[in-house]
């Protein structure tokens, strides 16, 4: 059977009835638009074989379109009253569904795969815009199971983890989020089916795993320190920037070279490649 979704007027209920105060810290924005939940997850491409890890389900919008189609859906809420509800949401409106739903009260942030009943293989979220970055990229690190990932965030916010190297929102986000696998836009969302409505238009990110540079924890740390010292100051030259980094600035120079990379060009016009070579490198040098 099909489960009912949550429309404006169930979205009003289930807030009046946990006296819900949505907050701006906890980036509470309730969707309440059957056909924007149904486009997340056709986009997400998540089938009957998913374990579908959902980060802030809220008042259970886009879990029970999930539950349509996802083997399981593994909800990580951080509000307790707003989790406590969820399991009885899930029995009324997608009752054939319930078993394959389960709800932890966690924190995005820091939650880790033995925190979870079940394995995820993907995410899907309509991410707390405030911590949407941090989150997305935690979830990848310590959950290599993922293999796809759908995420709803600000417009601007998509557009940055999805910038390709030269450009001018190229930055931090955009190179890490690379470090996973392939990151594309796939739509964009208006404000009117959101309550409270946002101020900003939001839009969607997919991240294929490509597990490119392998599941190797130290890399990544490596490669990331690499990214942050590049754009802490991503006015100056590679040379300059990653001086402190590298020790200093001849030193810098001798490991972009080694490398490949041009000492003088600035760290937007690397692409993440270029900075998991530069990390190999240094760890080959031993510093
Ligand atoms: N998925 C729901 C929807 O689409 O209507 C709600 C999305 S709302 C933008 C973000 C949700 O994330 C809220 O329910 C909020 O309580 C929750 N949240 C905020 N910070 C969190 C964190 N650090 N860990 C887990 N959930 C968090």
């Amino acid at each position: 059977t099909t489960p009912k979704l949550l429309g404006p007027a169930e979205i009003r209920a289930l807030a009046a009835e946990l006296d819900v105060r949505p907050t701006k810290t906890l980036g509470q924005n309730f969707v309440h638009d059957a056909n924007t939940v149904r486009r997340i997850v056709t986009t997400s491409g998540i089938g009957s074989d998913d374990v579908v890890l959902e980060v802030g389900p809220g008042l259970g919008s886009l879990t029970l379109a999930l539950l349509e189609k996802a083997g399981r859906v593994v909800a990580v809420e951080i509000d307790r009253k707003l989790a406590a509800r969820l399991p009885q949401t899930v029995a009324e409106f997608a009752p054939a569904q319930a078993p394959n739903f389960d709800v932890v009260t966690a924190d995005a942030m820091t939650v880790h795969p033995d925190d979870l009943p079940y394995v995820p293989t993907a995410l899907v979220a309509n991410l707390p815009y405030n911590v949407a970055v941090p989150v997305l990229l935690h979830l990848m690190s310590e959950f290599p199971t993922i293999r796809t990932a759908l995420v709803m965030v600000q417009a601007e916010v998509a557009d940055r983890l999805a910038a390709t190297p030269g450009g001018r929102i190229y930055g931090v986000p955009s190179v890490k989020a690379r470090f996973f696998g392939d990151v594309a836009r796939a739509g964009s969302i208006g404000t009117h089916v959101f309550w409270p409505e946002p101020k900003i238009q939001s839009g969607l990110v997919r991240i294929d795993r490509r597990d490119a540079f392998g599941t190797d924890r130290d890399l990544r740390v490596r490669t990331f320190a690499a990214i942050d010292a590049a754009f802490a100051q991503r006015r100056k030259t590679l040379r300059s920037a990653l001086s402190s980094w590298a020790g200093s600035a001849p030193q810098a120079e001798e490991l972009l070279r080694a490398a490949d990379i041009d000492p003088g060009l600035r760290g937007e016009r690397c692409s993440v490649d270029d900075f998991v070579r530069l990390a190999r490198v240094r760890k080959d040098a031993g510093s």
